[in-house]
């Protein structure tokens, strides 16, 4: 059946699919990725904002700090000029009470100008007033007990002397004594001229500065004593940070700098800095660092809850198109089945249409179009193409004695005779009990050969056929072979000759082959048929 084969061709099979990802698989990376992706980039940017906001708080809080130290150095420049005025005048007219009071107008002028001082004062080497700008002068009060007092008469130095707060036994106000001692002419101790600079001026200029409910501002002396500080920040004057490790190993030792610490309250503190050009003292600014990043943990807040939003909703529309993915995955395969099972439907469908249902052979049709075919390869090899027709001796007489599914079973059993052909040669039912055969590159003696087999064949299958004379089931054969040479022969001229030469061997007898003698050594010129 080989001229058929490529009639009912099958399309290729699907490649096969190797260890790729599948696409529902790929969609949910991707999705995970994008996610991904966004919270990395998100993080990066609320670390780097993070930091952003540390690096400005820190240059806010130095400058701060710049700007204590300069005006507590200038505070006490400012005291301590009016100091070395009044020493100077001093040593013009000497401390005789008489002289000095002369001095107190224009005492009280310069100190009027100075609103951070509250008062300038001269004690004697008794510890006794002699002179004061604010004019009243309460008798009695000793001050030879004071700090400031003790150091002067034990110490020569001529500088200037910071100490610690006082409340002042004239105003009853918190002050920073500056003081300078008077000398007499043989340089021993002849007393203290006192500036008092107001706490409340320092307190009012380190409230100007908004650094936070958690800010603190300090100025310090070298032993770790505070001078002054900002009063909403809960810290008692006579506290001493000397033995607080940030204090202690950084505030006390560096000239400035800048760290993070947590102090007794607990809280964590950004702290700046800085010793003081001209004096003692060390000004430090500290900015509770929550405070500080309020403003990016706002920020911060807002974009994680957009971020959070961004996501889910990535992940919801993620989620739903990966759920289309998989249907449409779905009905594809099942689509993809389908198909399949139409094509083997339609295979099916073709094999029927091609062959006989009772037999298992050719149908007519095959066998018509295989013909064309045969018929034509012959033409452009020059080869030569037989044709046996074959029908069953008194089968109408067969059927009548044995009935017609024994006719059936008679025909099926001749078909399997028939069937045994060589490679290339197309057997089939041509109708009722009627069967063609094909031989390619079969000349008449090779098909009357092949026939003989056949007849002989069926005889042997010894059905038992009452009515036939041999009183087994026979057929007859009709042969006829040709060697067509031009394309425009007929190749029902064959099919003619053979069932003539059949419709000869049945008017001889039956049981026998009739070759064609006409076709088999003719070719007719073109538009002649054989007869
Ligand atoms: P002969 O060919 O020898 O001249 O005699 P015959 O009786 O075979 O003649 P004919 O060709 O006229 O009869 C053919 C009979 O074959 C008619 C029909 O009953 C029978 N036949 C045709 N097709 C089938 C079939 O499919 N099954 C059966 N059981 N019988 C069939
Ligand atoms: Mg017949
Ligand atoms: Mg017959």
């Amino acid at each position: 059946m080989h001229s058929t084969d490529s009639s009912t061709s099958l399309p290729p099979p699907p490649p096969p699919r190797g260890r790729q990802l599948s696409v529902p698989a790929l969609a949910r990376a991707f999705v995970i990725l994008v996610c991904l992706a966004l919270v990395a980039v998100d993080g990066r940017n609320i670390w780097r904002s993070y930091n952003a906001s540390l690096r400005t708080s820190e240059l806010a809080v130095q400058n701060v700090t710049r700007s204590i130290a300069q005006h507590a150095g200038d505070t006490i420049k400012k005291a301590d000029t009016v100091l070395f005025g009044l020493l100077g005048d001093i040593e013009e007219i000497g401390m005789a009470p008489k002289d000095i009071v002369k001095l107190q107008p224009l005492l009280a002028e310069r100190t009027a100008q100075l609103p951070e001082m509250q008062y300038v004062s001269i004690i004697n080497k008794d510890g006794h007033w002699i002179l004061n700008s604010l004019g009243q002068m309460p008798s009695g009060l000793d001050f030879s007990d004071r700090e400031y007092f003790e150091f002067h008469q034990k110490n020569s130095t001529q500088q200037p002397h910071i100490s610690a707060p006082l409340l002042s036994r004239t105003t009853g106000d918190w002050m920073i004594p500056i003081s300078r001692r008077i000398n007499a002419a043989d340089g021993s101790f002849a007393g203290v001229a006192l500036a008092a600079i107001r706490m409340s001026y320092l307190d009012g200029y380190y409230n100007s500065f908004s650094i936070g409910n958690d800010g603190s501002i300090l100025l310090l002396q070298y032993d770790g004593k505070i001078l002054a500080r900002r009063s909403t920040a809960d810290i008692p004057l006579n506290m001493n940070v000397a033995t607080m490790p940030f204090f202690r190993d950084r505030v006390l030792r560096d000239l400035d700098g800048i760290g993070y610490t947590a102090s007794g309250d607990g809280i964590e503190r950004l702290f700046s800095f800085r010793r003081l050009d001209n004096y003692p003292l060390i000004a430090i600014v500290g900015l509770s660092k929550q405070e500080a990043l309020s403003n990016w943990r706002d920020e911060t807040i807002r974009h994680v809850i957009g971020i959070v939003l961004l996501i889910s909703m990535i992940a919801l529309m993620g989620h739903y198109l990966l759920r289309q993915i998989r249907v449409r995955a779905k009905i594809s395969v099942q689509l993809e089945e389908t198909q399949k099972k139409l094509i083997d439907l339609n295979n099916e469908l073709e094999r029927l249409a091609l062959q006989d249902a009772l037999t298992g052979l050719a149908n007519r049709r095959q066998f018509d179009a295989a013909l064309k075919i045969e018929f034509k390869r012959a033409v452009r090899q020059q080869g030569s193409l037989a044709l046996l027709m074959i029908d069953v001796d008194h089968f109408k007489r067969f059927n009548d004695e044995y009935g017609h599914p024994a006719g059936d079973r008679c025909l099926q059993a001749i078909s399997g005779v028939i069937h045994l052909q060589r490679p290339g040669d197309l057997s089939a039912r041509y109708g009722g009990e009627e069967f063609g055969i094909l031989l390619p590159d079969t000349d008449l003696a090779g098909a009357i050969a092949v026939a003989q087999q056949i007849r002989m064949g069926v005889k042997t299958l010894q059905l038992p056929h009452k009515r036939n004379p041999g009183g087994v089931v026979s057929i007859s054969v009709g042969v006829a072979s040709i060697r067509p040479s031009r394309n425009d022969l007929d190749p029902n001229v064959l099919l003619q000759a053979s069932d003539q030469a059949l419709y000869t061997a049945k008017a001889k007898g039956r049981d026998q082959i009739h070759p064609d003698g006409h076709v088999v050594q003719v070719i007719p010129p073109a538009g002649q048929t054989a007869g």
